[in-house]
């Protein structure tokens, strides 16, 4: 299993899916790695492998680090607030 990407004692599993599952992205596909973009704004919320072995990463991407990569994108770019009933 790879590292937690966040600290439960934060945000909790069960309200990072609620806030990281609702927001909407698209998924540009490359031959090696896949661009998860945020909807709203256009921009990148993570870049994640294809194909594990591929270069530069050797392990493959688990759906924890691609939730918690679009809550960050959430929080950072359109000051999504983590509190609350939102
Ligand atoms: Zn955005």
């Amino acid at each position: 299993m790879a590292e937690p990407v966040w600290d439960d004692r934060l945000i909790s599993r069960e309200r990072a899916l609620q806030l990281a599952g609702r927001w909407p992205v698209h998924f540009d596909v490359t031959r090696i790695h896949v661009y998860v973009r945020c909807l709203r704004c256009g921009q990148s919320c993570g870049r994640f492998v294809t194909t594990p072995g591929a270069p530069n990463d050797s392990r493959p991407t688990d759906v924890e680090e691609i939730l918690a990569a679009v809550l960050r994108h959430a929080v950072t770019a359109h000051d999504l607030a983590l509190s609350g009933t939102g």
